[in-house]
C-alpha cells in the first residue's frame, strides 16, 4: 500500500514527522470525509510504528506489517458502531480498556481504532476520557470522525488533530494513474464515479480499500468484526469491481434501451444484486450515479461523460429516444438514495427505483 504526499499532504507529512521523532502522541483525531483515507493513515502509522525493517517507511513485506495489511494483528483493536446509525457504547469502550489494562501480545505500539468516534454515547466518550487521562502502556488511539462535532471538548483537548481533505476529481484520477498503475481512461472512469472518495475509487479500480475488502472506508468497521484476537468473521467474497461495472452498465443499457422489451426479471435481479450487501450497494450506487448522469450531460457536453467505455450506446440512446426521460431518472435516483440513507429497506427502495424505470 503506497501512501505517500500526493496522497494527503499535510495530514501524511505530519504522520510520517510522528514516525521519524518517535513521539507517538496518546490519542490522534483524524476529521474528514468518507474515502477521505483516515482508516489508511491509520495502518499505515500502526505498521510504520512497528515495522521490522525499523522505518520510517512501512516495508510491507515483515510479519509485522502483513498481519496489519491482513487484519489479524492481536493488537490492532478496533470499534466502531454496530450498524452505521447505532451508537457506541460504554460497555465497547469498557472492552477495550480490559485490553488495554494487559501487556500489548506481540507489538511495540498497540493502536486502538474508533471508527465513528462522534457516535460515541455520553457515557461512552466518559468512558474514554478515563483511557486518554491515564494512558495504557505502549498504546495509542486512533479516533476517526467525519468532523469534531458531537466529541466532548474534553476528548479533543486530548487528541492531536489532523483532518484529511478530500482530492480533487483531477489530482484523484492522475493519482490513480500514477501510483495505482491503471490507464488513463480507466483512471478517469473509476474518479469520475467515486467522486473525492478515494477508497471508492480504488474499489472501483480493483483495488480494496483497507476495511474489510471491497467495502469502501465508511460506513466505518462494525464492532466485533475487527483485529481482535478470536474474534475475526470470515470477509464476504470480494467483489470484481472492474467487471462488475462493465455489467452493471450493461444491464442498465439492456432495460433502457429504447425499443427494448419491459425485462421485470432483469429490474428486479439488479435490485436483489445491489441489496444483498453494503459492499454491493455502495460502489453499484456510484456506478448508477454516473451513468444516469452521463445520459443527460452526453446530451449537452459528450466529452464530459465519465463512462466513456459506453460512448457509442450514450450516442444511439441520445438520437432515438423520443422522449428523454433522463432528469427524471436522476431525480428518481437521488429519491432512492435518500431513502436508503433514511432506514427504508435496500431491496424495496431500489425495487422501487427498477420498476418505475421499465414502467415508463
Ligand atoms: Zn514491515
Amino acid at each position: 500500500m503506497s501512501l505517500d504526499k500526493t496522497d494527503r499532504p499535510a495530514a501524511i507529512s505530519e504522520l510520517a514527522q510522528i514516525v521519524r521523532n518517535k513521539k507517538i502522541p496518546n490519542a490522534l483525531l483524524f476529521t474528514g470525509n468518507p474515502g477521505a483515507g483516515r482508516h489508511r493513515a491509520a495502518l499505515w502509522l500502526a505498521k510504520a510504528l512497528n515495522c521490522a525493517a525499523g522505518g520510517p517507511e512501512p516495508c510491507n513485506r515483515c510479519r509485522s506489517c502483513t498481519k496489519i495489511t491482513g487484519h489479524l494483528h492481536p493488537d490492532m483493536i478496533r470499534v466502531g458502531p454496530a450498524d452505521s446509525k447505532k451508537a457506541i457504547t460504554i460497555s465497547q469502550i469498557r472492552q477495550i480498556s480490559a485490553v488495554t489494562a494487559t501487556r500489548p501480545h506481540e507489538a511495540a505500539a498497540r493502536m486502538v481504532l474508533i471508527s465513528s468516534a462522534h457516535q460515541m454515547n455520553l457515557q461512552a466518550q466518559n468512558a474514554l476520557l478515563k483511557a486518554l487521562e491515564e494512558p495504557p502502556g505502549n498504546t495509542f488511539f486512533i479516533l476517526a470522525a467525519r468532523d469534531t462535532a458531537g466529541l466532548l471538548p474534553t476528548i479533543l483537548s486530548r487528541c492531536r488533530h489532523l483532518h484529511f481533505f478530500p482530492l480533487t476529481g483531477r489530482a484523484l484520477a492522475a493519482h490513480l494513474a500514477e501510483h495505482w498503475a491503471v490507464d488513463e481512461r480507466s483512471a478517469r472512469i473509476a474518479a469520475g464515479t467515486a467522486g473525492t472518495d478515494l477508497d471508492l475509487a480504488l474499489t472501483l479500480i480493483g483495488q480494496a480499500p483497507p476495511g474489510t475488502p471491497g467495502t469502501p472506508e465508511d460506513p466505518d468497521i462494525p464492532a466485533g468484526r475487527g483485529d481482535q484476537a478470536g474474534t475475526r468473521t470470515p470477509d464476504p467474497p470480494a467483489v470484481d469491481w472492474p467487471a462488475t461495472r462493465t455489467w452493471l452498465i450493461g444491464q442498465l443499457c439492456t432495460l433502457i434501451a429504447p425499443s427494448a422489451p419491459r425485462q421485470t426479471e432483469t429490474a428486479l435481479r439488479l435490485s436483489m444484486f445491489l441489496s444483498q450487501a453494503p459492499d454491493f450497494l455502495n460502489p453499484g450506487l456510484a456506478v448508477m450515479r454516473a451513468f444516469f448522469r452521463d445520459l443527460w450531460v452526453f446530451g449537452h457536453a459528450p466529452e464530459k461523460i465519465v463512462n466513456l467505455d459506453f460512448f457509442d450506446f450514450f450516442q444511439d440512446i441520445n438520437t432515438r429516444a423520443n422522449d428523454r426521460p433522463f432528469l427524471t431518472w436522476m431525480a428518481d435516483l437521488h429519491e432512492t438514495e435518500r431513502r436508503l440513507l433514511s432506514n427504508s429497506s435496500a431491496r424495496m427502495a431500489l425495487d422501487r427505483f427498477f420498476l418505475k424505470l421499465i414502467h415508463r
